[in-house]
């Protein structure tokens, strides 16, 4: 009986990941992609002081620890505070063979009023596999921001940004939050609403993935 528990307790704690339904040969590829950098800051907000290339970062670091936490193979389009050009971050989502492609930025409004998150995905005509994937993509991850954070949803929403349009797997484009706002320019500060983000981005793409193998499994 010993023995067997020996084996037993061997098996539990040298397997995956508690929760991680993936085995690290067919981990599938995210691309985190980080918004702006370098010259680029991206948004910015004053008392207190913020650049949404340093919460694109942040954010998009916590999002890699999570991802690799279920198993994931994750590629940052950059990890330090550097320009990438955006046909670079399309490059890099190419040769990676990425399966899907997250782009983390945060964002600004004319109207002090405005906050919540938005998802976009790009609704591309010529490829209807990859929108509705992507529109999948979006969903799953807006619904587990939501949960995290608490925050509003301003809804999942088709865009035309460069990198979900030039891209050919599926691919979102997640707006965190408004910089603009004070309250929530103060949340998307704090190291624990990032930490809350970043676990609603990594859930989104763990249950899109699990979707898509318990629809294989069906077929
Ligand atoms: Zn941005």
């Amino acid at each position: 009986m010993k023995l067997v528990l020996f084996f037993l307790s061997f098996i539990l704690l040298s397997g995956a990941p508690a929760g991680s339904l993936i085995n690290p040969p067919d981990a599938p590829t995210v691309i985190v992609d980080v918004g702006h950098g370098g010259t680029d800051r991206g948004a910015r907000g004053h008392n207190p002081y913020c650049e949404e290339k340093k919460l694109c970062l942040q954010t998009a670091r916590l999002v890699r620890q999570y991802l690799d936490q279920l198993g994931y193979h994750v590629v940052m389009t950059r990890n330090t505070d550097n320009f990438i050009s955006l046909p670079k971050r399309v490059e890099i989502a190419t040769q990676a063979r990425a399966n899907i492609f997250v782009s983390i930025h945060f964002n600004s409004s004319r109207s002090t009023q405005a906050h919540g998150i938005e998802v976009f995905f790009c609704d591309s005509k010529d490829n209807k596999t990859r929108a509705t994937a992507s529109r999948k993509l979006a969903d799953s991850i807006m619904g587990r921001l939501i949960r995290r954070t608490s925050a509003k949803s301003r809804g999942v929403k088709r865009g035309n940004f460069y990198v979900i349009r030039e891209t050919s797997m599926p691919a979102v484009l997640v707006e965190g939050g408004f910089i603009s706002n004070t309250n929530e320019r103060n949340l998307l500060k704090s190291r624990d609403y990032q930490e809350k983000i970043a676990r609603g981005v990594a859930d989104g793409v763990d249950q899109y993935f699990k979707a898509r193998w318990k629809k294989a499994k069906k077929s």
